[in-house]
């Protein structure tokens, strides 16, 4: 990438008027929502700055009422805040209710929260640009994975009209728990079952921790799985896993954990800072080259 191409390499200094917003986690030293909206507001030239906001859980509920009284437009909440923020809020979005969960936190003129959750969006934005043929109508999808993320994937796969969700979870009563709790088309499935369970779906998709860095590769034989199916994993250190390399292998069409992670930001950015941001391939080398 260019100097021209990259945004952040011109020194933008900001005003006594500049937009605030941050991100509020414990640990927050490895997140790259920094580096991302910080790449956003160079690009689009606002006057406003994105900061990491380490937040220890005994400290979590003054630090988010103090957003307001700072003036910051909102935040994300990372772990392990993500269900004290939804609790804590002043209001929710019904899809984060859903999800059990907030992401992005905006607040209005009068210094109330809403908590949002924008994982589901991610993740069907991402898909939408990384297999632009997939149909979700035609086929059911099997997700793997019954952990936090997995609940946001559920929501968007049963509001994008999938006929039929497979899920398949080591701990199967953590699967039976969460297919309870959503309703709509999941179908639990047993973890022995898994291989069988991809016979005739159009997508699977990894939400476990098994293939990321340091994690053995998660142990799923892809025979049954049709050849035009799209795989989808989550994980995106490594960006690609052992699953996406062998689903790439044999043909399947394959889509990373990249893209759920930059287009989650996008409705936040566009709330705290008024303009439309968008993922382009400029930008996920940019955040690759995180050191
Ligand atoms: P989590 O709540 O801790 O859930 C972990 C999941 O992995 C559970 O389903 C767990 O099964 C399963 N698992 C763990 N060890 C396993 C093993 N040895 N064999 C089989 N399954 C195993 O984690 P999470 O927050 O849902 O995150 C899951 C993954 O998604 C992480 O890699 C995370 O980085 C990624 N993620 C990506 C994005 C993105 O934007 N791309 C967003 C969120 C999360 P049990 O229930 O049996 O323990």
């Amino acid at each position: 990438m260019s100097a021209a191409q990259n945004p952040t390499q011109t020194y933008r200094a900001i005003t006594g008027k500049a937009r605030l917003a941050g991100v509020m986690g414990w640990p927050v030293g490895h997140s790259r929502s920094p580096r991302l909206h910080g790449y956003w507001l160079a690009q689009h030239k606002i006057d406003g700055a994105y900061v990491p906001l380490p937040v220890a859980p005994e400290n979590f509920e003054r630090a988010l009422r103090a957003l307001p009284a700072l003036g910051f437009r909102g935040a994300n909440v990372t772990l392990p805040h993500k269900e004290a923020a939804l609790a804590l809020a002043d209001s929710a979005t019904a899809e984060a209710r859903r999800i059990g969960a907030a992401n992005t936190l905006v607040i209005d003129e009068k210094g109330r929260i809403e908590a949002r959750n924008t994982d589901a969006y991610g993740f069907i934005e991402s898909l939408k640009e990384g297999a632009p043929a997939w149909r979700p109508r035609n086929a059911p999808a099997v997700v793997i994975g019954a952990g936090g993320a997995s609940r946001a994937l559920l929501v968007a796969l049963t509001d994008a009209g999938l006929p039929e969700i497979r899920l398949v979870n080591r701990t199967s009563g953590r699967a039976d728990a969460l297919a309870a709790s959503l309703g709509g088309p999941i179908r639990v499935m047993g973890w022995s079952d898994r291989a069988k369970a991809l016979d005739g779906a159009g997508l699977l998709v990894n939400a476990t921790t098994q293939g990321m860095a340091g994690q053995p590769a998660l142990e799923l034989p892809l025979d049954h799985l049709p050849p035009d199916a799209v795989v989808n994993d989550i994980v995106y250190v490594p960006l690609e896993t052992p699953l996406l390399a062998a689903a790439r292998r044999r043909g399947n069409p394959v889509v990373d954990g990249l893209g759920m992670l930059l287009h989650q930001a996008r409705p936040g950015f566009a709330a705290w800072f008024g303009v439309e941001p968008n993922v382009t391939p400029d930008l996920r080398t940019y955040i690759l080259q995180q050191p």
